[in-house]
């Protein structure tokens, strides 16, 4: 594993964009026939990799799909499927965002969950798969479905606590994504749909390197309650145009640059918040990853930028004295554990009488509307948001 290095993950606008660029040729019929293929930490040449690009917002998926487009044209249909995949999730959990919070663990993990996130089960696929995660931040998603499926239902251990052992390790640990897939493999997204890890699919996609033996032969859907009832769509506040602002950049949206900020901007500071993912420690590299991320974004801003860190509220208003604002702007901040940060601060701007106003991308307010249902239902519109989105 020592081939992979932080180097090879696109923690800067340049990188990620470099890396798409790369990509590119490789994201027509060519992704569609072998995007399924895991060959390894070093080998996933099949498959872009530029998920933690993508999660913090250095290349947007409306940039991803223009380019493929470009280049390829209807040949580029899976690999645009799969980025709209992400927006689906995203835009599913903002109508939901309670899935998120049910997500969260609740008990200390037991010894037989240690065991696992150790990579000491003794199936040796899925102790390998731990070990490329906790090394390299990063996995292939054929392996993410096959270990969520064994983690459920060969281990028998909570799902909450696997999706969390993911988010805590991966460079590109979304909340949406990750706690919606976890559901879908469980049966509890698509109900009454699991995913069951077969040896064969896992033998023949991992080109022979594993043919585990001893995995659950059947995966009988979770069950649980009723889903919590959809919300509308928040519609943020709209920002105020005479009152000179702070920019806030958090790793949700490294790229503040592409909105329109309709107010005078005073000054900027980057929020880190990664490790507000879990409970339990936040691997260093998914740390690393955010602050590379928001000093790249920093250095994109013309002016200095302060660097805060999302622990006590006290801090945005402390900032916001200091350059002389009132209303703090920041890109959308979709659920998940920032969202709830901010929500959290929220008695503490308004009492130091500080307004916070979020602006939402066009590609959000397209598709997410679409996200009510199963993807099908937001796939039979990819051609109609594709002509809003002046991409048809
Ligand atoms: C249990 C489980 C947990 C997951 N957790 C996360 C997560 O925390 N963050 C995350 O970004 N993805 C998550 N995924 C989705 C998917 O596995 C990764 O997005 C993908 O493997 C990233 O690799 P790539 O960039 O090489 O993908 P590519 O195949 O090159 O795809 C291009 C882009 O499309 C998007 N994408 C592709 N497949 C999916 C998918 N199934 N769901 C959502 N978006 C997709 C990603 O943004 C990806 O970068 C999870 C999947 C599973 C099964």
């Amino acid at each position: 594993m020592d081939n992979v290095t932080m180097a090879d993950w696109p923690d800067t606008r340049q990188r990620a964009r470099d890396m798409l660029d790369a990509f590119i040729p490789h994201a027509g019929a060519e992704y569609a026939r072998n995007r399924g293929l895991d060959l390894g930490p070093g080998s996933h040449r099949h498959v872009s990799r530029l998920s933690p690009a993508l999660r913090h917002r250095l290349v947007t998926e409306r940039e991803c799909i223009a380019a493929a487009l470009d280049a390829h044209g209807q040949q580029a249909a899976k690999f645009i499927d799969e980025v709209f995949w992400r927006s689906y999730f995203k835009g599913w959990l903002e109508q939901r965002p309670q899935v998120w919070t049910d997500a969260r663990p609740t008990a200390l993990p037991d010894d037989r969950t240690l065991d696992a996130m150790r990579g000491r089960t003794g199936i040796d696929c899925f102790d390998a798969w731990v070990r490329e995660l906790v090394a390299t931040g990063y996995l292939h998603n054929h392996a993410r479905m096959w270990f969520a499926s064994i983690w459920i239902f060969t281990l028998r251990l909570d799902w909450r606590r696997g999706a969390d052992f993911f988010l805590r390790h991966l460079l590109d640990g979304d909340a949406a994504s990750n706690t919606l897939s976890w559901r879908w493999v469980a049966g509890l997204h698509s109900q009454g749909k699991s995913y069951r890890a077969d040896p064969d699919n896992i033998a023949r996609f991992t080109d022979g390197h594993f043919r585990p033996t001893g995995l659950a032969s059947e995966a009988p859907p979770l069950s649980e309650g009723p889903p919590p009832p959809r919300i509308p769509l928040p519609r943020p506040a709209p920002l105020l145009p005479e009152m000179p602002a702070g920019l806030l950049i958090t790793a949700e949206d490294c790229r503040p640059e592409d909105h329109a900020w309709p107010c005078p901007i005073s000054g900027a500071a980057t929020l880190a918040g990664s490790h507000l993912r879990s409970c339990e420690p936040v691997a260093p590299m998914v740390r690393a990853f955010e602050e590379a991320a928001l000093a790249d974004a920093a250095r994109r801003h013309d002016g200095p930028v302060r660097t805060l860190h999302a622990g006590d509220p006290q801090v945005l208003v402390d900032w916001a004295a200091d350059i002389g604002v009132r209303q703090i702007v920041t890109p959308y901040v979709p659920a998940g554990p920032m969202r709830d940060w901010l929500d959290d601060a929220a008695p503490t701007l308004d009492r130091a009488g500080i307004v916070l106003r979020q602006m939402r991308r066009d590609w959000d307010d397209l598709v997410w509307p679409h996200a009510t249902a199963g993807y099908f239902k937001l796939k039979k519109n990819i051609p109609r948001i594709l002509q809003a989105a002046d991409l048809a």
